[in-house]
C-alpha cells in the first residue's frame, strides 16, 4: 500500500505544473522534479543528496534554494528568465524539511507588462480629446455671463466639473502606470504648505456642501515651508479629503487637522462615513483594490496606491484607522526636515 502510495506521489510529482525541491532535514537535496530540472537547468544527479551550501555558487539552484523566499514569494532572474519561488518549513520524521515550489513566470511578466503598457497609451490618447473639449468648455464659461441662459450655464459647469474628474482619474491610471515603471517624477521645492494645506480644504468644503456633510477645517498655524512636490502633496490631500466627502452619507462630518509633532507634520483626515471592514484595511493602499463598501460610488482604486507612493517619496508614512458603519481616519506624517535629493523618482517597486 505505502509503495502504491509513493509511486502515485512521485507520478503527481512529475505531472504539477510547478517546479518542486525538497531538502531535507540536514537541508539536502532530497527531491527534485522535471520540471524543477527544466527551470533551473540542472540534472537531478548533479544535486541529489547534496548540501544546499556544497552547490555551486551563482547556478541558478544555488539562488533559488538559499534565498529566503519563507514569508513573501521571491523573485529571481534566471537566465534570461524570471522565476517565482516559494518555500515552506515541512515536519519529516528526522526534523524540519523545506519544501520549494518554482514557477516560471516570464511569459506572465511580459503579458501584464503588454497589457499595462497598451492600458497606458489607451489613456495617454483618450487625454488628447479630453483636453480639447475642456478647453471649449472653459472658453464657453468665459463667454457665457449675460448671454446664455443660467440653466444652460448649470449644463456648461456639470461638463467643466464631470470633464476635470474624468481627467484626473485619467491621471490616476498613467500615473500608476508610470509608479510600476519607476517613471513618476517627484521634483521637491520649498512650498508654503500651510496656504496648501487651506487650500485643499476649500475645495473639500465645497464639495462637502454639495453631498448636504459639515466640514471642519483645524489646520494649526506656523507650519514652517516644506520642500515638497506641491503637486504631488496638494493631490495626496485631495485624495484623501475627496475620499472623506464621497465616502460620507449627508449630514456626516469631515474634519482635517494638522499639528506638528517631533519634526513631523502630521495632517489627519477623518469622517463619519461608511468606513472599511477590518478584513479589508490590510489590502486599502494595494492597486485597485475597492473595498466591499465603495460599489456604487466612482473611482479607480488608484488613489490611495499613488498617495502612499508620494508620501513614501518624501521619507513621510500614511495610514489608517476604520471602522465599518463608523467612519475613517487617514493620517499622513511628513518629515519636517529631510536630506533626501530635490528630485526623486518613484517606484512601487512591487512585485504584482
Ligand atoms: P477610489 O476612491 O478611486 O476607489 P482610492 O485608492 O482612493 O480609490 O481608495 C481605495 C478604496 O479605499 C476605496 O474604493 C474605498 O473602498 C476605500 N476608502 C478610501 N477612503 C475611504 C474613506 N474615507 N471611507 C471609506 N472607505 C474609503
Amino acid at each position: 500500500m505505502g509503495t502504491e502510495c509513493e509511486n502515485f506521489t512521485n507520478v503527481l510529482m512529475e505531472q504539477v505544473g510547478s517546479g518542486i525541491v525538497f531538502l531535507d532535514a540536514h537541508g539536502k537535496v532530497a527531491l527534485i522534479n522535471r520540471k524543477a530540472e527544466e527551470i533551473l537547468k540542472v540534472e537531478r544527479s548533479e544535486v541529489l543528496g547534496k548540501r544546499v551550501d556544497m552547490l555551486p555558487l551563482r547556478t541558478a539552484i544555488y539562488r533559488v534554494l538559499s534565498e529566503n523566499s519563507h514569508d513573501e514569494p521571491a523573485e529571481i532572474s534566471v537566465e534570461g528568465s524570471v522565476v517565482l519561488v516559494r518555500s515552506s518549513a515541512v515536519q519529516t520524521g528526522s526534523g524540519w524539511g523545506e519544501f520549494f515550489e518554482i514557477r516560471d513566470i516570464t511569459s506572465e511578466k511580459r503579458e501584464k507588462r503588454e497589457r499595462e503598457e497598451f492600458v497606458a497609451m489607451m489613456t495617454h490618447d483618450l487625454k488628447s480629446p479630453l483636453t480639447v473639449i475642456m478647453g471649449y468648455v472653459q472658453a464657453l464659461l468665459g463667454e457665457v455671463p449675460g448671454k446664455v441662459d443660467p440653466s444652460l450655464l448649470m449644463f456648461i459647469k456639470e461638463m467643466d466639473k464631470s470633464s476635470k474628474k474624468m481627467l484626473s482619474m485619467i491621471e490616476d491610471v498613467l500615473d500608476a502606470y508610470r509608479l510600476e515603471a519607476g517613471l513618476l517624477q517627484i521634483d521637491r521645492q520649498p512650498c508654503n504648505v500651510q496656504a496648501l494645506l487651506e487650500g485643499c480644504c476649500n475645495d473639500g468644503a465645497r464639495e462637502a456642501v454639495v453631498h448636504g456633510s459639515s466640514f471642519l477645517s483645524e489646520i494649526c498655524a506656523g507650519i514652517p515651508p516644506l520642500n515638497v512636490d506641491a503637486k504631488q502633496i496638494a493631490r495626496v490631500f485631495a485624495n484623501l479629503i475627496g475620499n472623506a466627502v464621497k465616502f460620507t452619507p449627508r449630514r456626516g462630518t469631515i474634519r482635517v487637522s494638522s499639528e506638528v509633532q517631533d519634526q513631523y507634520l502630521v495632517v489627519e483626515v477623518e469622517d463619519t462615513g461608511i468606513g472599511i471592514p477590518a478584513d479589508e484595511v490590510p489590502r486599502i493602499f494595494n492597486k485597485y483594490f475597492r473595498a466591499s463598501g465603495a460599489q456604487g460610488f466612482k473611482g479607480t482604486g488608484l488613489g490611495l496606491t499613488i498617495s502612499k507612493a508620494i508620501v513614501e517619496a518624501h521619507g513621510g508614512s500614511i495610514g489608517v484607522e476604520s471602522a465599518a458603519g463608523k467612519g475613517s481616519r487617514f493620517f499622513v506624517l511628513l518629515p519636517m526636515e529631510t536630506d533626501l535629493p530635490e528630485d526623486t523618482k518613484v517606484s512601487t517597486g512591487a512585485a504584482e
